[in-house]
């Protein structure tokens, strides 16, 4: 149940309530209503009458913050019948908050630190709202802050377990990701068709897909077993089953792993180092590379070549169009020798929205350059300036990825 009159009136999207779904989903706990109501107390605490009437437990998130407006502690303590308390311990915790920040506590925040009497607080207290566990009859209301990153802290790091031990479940709840790039859902789905059968049957695992957007796929694996050890073992061992069926190129990486930390990787084993030359990209891809920490072991810098002259000027572009072949192949090769890389990657291209060197928008030149080998080609994209920039850098990564892996392969 998520709480805020600005997701009635769509100026926030309550993507809280999404991502509550899918990580009940992932630990097997059936989700039945989703509800969105203002900040009206009547309605917060006739939406929750209903809740805990229907559900074992709810999860409420918003309004819990220092404001009159944030008014789900009142709403809580109306349906358990209560009186809100100040819990003097929780006041201080508030204030230290504050004051470790260095600054000082306006008096409001101490509304924060009211709890209905019977209500416990949540353990965890990622932000300056505290997060409050309330039974209600036979339910429990979990209220957790709007603030997604406080909430889903909250959510992962303590309301998830404490849900799964109310329902008597002693189990242990393990996923892992696997992430890929280059295959489309239903492409990904029909090769693993099979194995989302076999899992199906045999209730050892769950397999899913889960879009995220420009940076591809993720497959998740999530498996229950008794202890930690057992479901990590179906977990490396449905990991390989996985593995077997799609071609092992598409995946990129598993769990927190990025494409740049792939390619940082690859580099890294091979012992090469790394520079980019980049034109539409601006540094996007410098900035996805330097981001990963320890990039400076293998990436040596970037050239960001945007005008014409300075592609010439400092990587040797020859005269002539600078979205075309020849010019990316020489800000590759111009990328190793001036920044003293032993691969590297070159961009240029049209960004839009108008045309460009005789190139409609969305036009962009790619190349790698590994070991002295330039391989270049060229791709339309049917994005707007922003997203062909992402798709650009994230595709220009995963050339290079694949390069290094057919190099790795080959020296094996
Ligand atoms: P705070 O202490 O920050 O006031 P709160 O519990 O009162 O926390 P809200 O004021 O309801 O939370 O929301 C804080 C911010 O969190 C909102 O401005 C909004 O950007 C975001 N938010 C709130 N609810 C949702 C939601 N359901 N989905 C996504 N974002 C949300
Ligand atoms: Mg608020």
């Amino acid at each position: 149940m998520a709480v805020g009159t600005e997701l009635l009136l769509g100026q926030v999207v309550d993507t809280n309530s999404s991502w509550i779904g899918e990580h009940l989903a992932s630990l097997g706990i059936d989700s039945y209503y989703q509800t969105k109501v203002g900040d009206n107390l009547e309605r917060i605490r006739a939406t929750l009458e209903t809740a805990v009437a229907r559900s074992d437990f709810v999860v409420v998130c918003g309004g819990l913050g220092p404001t009159p407006d944030d008014i789900t502690r009142d709403a809580l303590a109306a349906v358990m019948g209560v009186d809100l308390r100040r819990d003097a311990e929780l006041a201080d915790r508030i204030a230290q908050k504050f004051w470790r920040r260095g600054r000082s506590m306006p008096g409001n925040n101490l509304r924060q630190a009211d709890v209905p009497e019977g209500a416990a607080v949540i353990p965890i207290f990622p932000g300056t709202a505290p997060g409050l566990v309330c039974p209600v009859g036979e339910a429990v209301v979990y209220a957790v802050p709007g603030v997604p990153w406080e909430m889903k802290e909250m959510m992962t790091g303590w309301i998830s377990a404490d849900m799964r031990r109310r329902a008597g479940d002693a189990s242990v709840i393990q996923s892992r990701t696997l992430r890929t790039w280059g295959e489309s859902e239903g492409g990904l789905a029909e090769q693993l068709n099979g194995v989302m059968e076999r899992l199906d049957a045999s209730g050892r695992a769950t397999l899913a897909f889960l879009a995220s957007g420009m940076e591809g796929l993720k497959v998740r694996l999530t498996a229950k077993a008794a202890t930690a050890a057992e479901a990590a073992a179906i977990l490396d061992e449905e990991e390989q089953a996985v593995r077997t069926v799609i071609a092992e190129q598409l995946i990129f990486g598993t769990d927190d792993e990025t494409m740049e930390s792939a390619v940082l990787d690859l580099c890294r084993r091979s012992g090469l180092t790394l520079a980019t030359a980049e034109s539409l990209t601006g540094g996007m891809i410098a900035a996805r590379l330097v981001a990963v920490p320890g990039a400076g072991d293998v990436f040596r810098g970037s050239l960001v070549t945007y005008a014409a002259e300075t592609k010439r000027h400092l990587l040797g572009v020859p005269d002539g169009p600078v979205v075309s072949e020849e010019a990316v192949r020489a800000m590759a090769a111009g990328a190793c020798e001036q920044l003293g890389a032993d691969c590297s990657l070159a961009v240029t291209g049209v960004a839009g929205p108008a045309p460009a060197d005789g190139e409609e928008p969305g036009t962009v030149w790619m190349a790698t350059s590994v070991d002295g080998e330039v391989t270049a080609h060229r791709q339309v994209f049917p994005f707007d300036r922003e997203r062909t920039r992402q798709f650009t850098t994230i595709g220009i990564l995963n050339q290079l990825r694949l390069r290094l892996l057919a190099r790795a392969e080959a020296a094996r």
